[in-house]
């Protein structure tokens, strides 16, 4: 089958591509039109990176188009109502993750409350003649609020609950089976916890659902850390969270506007600013890049995506 290639993907994974399928490459903000003469009319399949979207202007001219396979599991950089709308198949790659994320986000969680960049940066500096200045943050006797407790949410909770930490969640619905307290807001869960972590979908239920209100309500003490998306979070309000003592600190994966990070932020030392690597292990992107693989090649070969997200049409009603 003949597939389209979003945005920038590894060598290796392009080289798995290659293996299976005839690769036509869309390079991220190309047009479509840029394809030579009859190739659009030939698609397929679209393999998406995270930096592609794949929006309604662009499935709308790929006649042929049954499958979207989305590298990652978050899909908030593609059409998935539209693609749904017209019987367009969307993948993700769920659960081959979930573990290599949640060790990062309690990394990133122990980083910010303990100050771990910045006492790094002060022994780098030459300055360990006297002490590092004990640290107002710590995660004893502190309870995490986990903002999309799902199959990354479960899986920090389950670390967190290891270091001796209380736990309580918001989600849409409360999730069976567990014994942590649910917050029927996040209001609620700001007010409930020392550290809120969001593990949400990105996309416009949650658009800037972190904002001042929440921030007020997360307290003088208060972390955020961040490795949902970054549109989730009011980054303008969370600079001047940070700035004013609203709340104390923010550990971030993700932000609005990635590549580019506001200035303010690169400038302050109650933060710590991660490029996006939550999942960035070779082992973890190796599996991910196979999901991807697996699901056209499923698709292709026996009619079966593997794993479809919960808005596509699968199975066919
Ligand atoms: P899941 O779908 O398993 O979990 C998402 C959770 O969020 C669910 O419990 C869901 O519960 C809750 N949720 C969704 N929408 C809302 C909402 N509007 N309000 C409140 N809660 C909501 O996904 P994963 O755990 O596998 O992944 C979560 C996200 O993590 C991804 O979508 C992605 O954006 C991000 N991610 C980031 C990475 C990084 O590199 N930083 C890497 C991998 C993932 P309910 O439906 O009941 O609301």
């Amino acid at each position: 089958a003949d597939i389209l290639i979003a945005g920038s993907f590894s060598q290796s994974a392009e080289e798995m591509f290659s293996k299976s399928f005839v690769c036509h490459r869309l390079l991220q903000d190309a047009d479509i039109q840029s394809l030579p003469v009859g190739v659009a009319e030939k698609i397929r399949a679209i393999a998406a990176a995270p930096n592609a979207s794949v929006h309604s202007n662009l499935i709308k001219k790929l006649p042929g188009l049954e499958i979207i396979a989305n590298f990652g599991v978050g899909y908030d950089n593609i059409d998935v109502s539209y693609a749904a709308r017209h019987k367009i198949i969307v993948t993700n790659t769920p659960d081959v993750l979930t573990e290599e994320v949640a060790d990062v986000a309690i990394g990133l969680m122990i980083m910010t409350a303990r100050e771990l960049s910045a006492a790094e940066r002060w022994l780098r500096d030459g300055n360990w003649n006297g002490s590092y200045p004990l640290t107002r943050g710590t995660l004893r006797s502190k309870r995490l609020g986990i903002f999309g407790l799902g199959r990354i949410g479960l899986a920090i909770a389950k670390r967190a609950e290891a270091m001796n930490m209380e736990i309580c969640y918001h989600n849409r619905n409360r999730v069976r089976d567990v014994r942590y307290p649910y917050c029927a807001s996040l209001r609620e869960l700001a007010s409930h916890c020392d550290i809120l972590l969001c593990a949400a979908p990105g996309g416009d239920a949650t658009r800037r659902a972190i904002g001042s209100e929440i921030f007020e309500a997360l307290g003088p003490d208060g972390i955020l850390i961040n490795i949902g998306r970054g549109s989730t979070v009011d980054e303008t309000a969370l600079i001047k969270a940070l700035k004013d003592g609203t709340i104390m600190s923010a550990g971030l994966d993700v932000f609005h506007d990635e590549p580019h990070v506001p200035e303010d932020l690169l400038t302050m030392d109650n933060v710590v600013l991660l490029p996006h690597v939550a999942s960035a292990s070779q082992f973890t992107r190796n599996a991910m890049g196979k999901l991807q693989v697996d699901n056209l090649v499923s698709w292709f070969r026996d009619g079966l995506p593997l794993t479809p997200v919960p808005e596509t049409p699968w199975p066919r009603p």
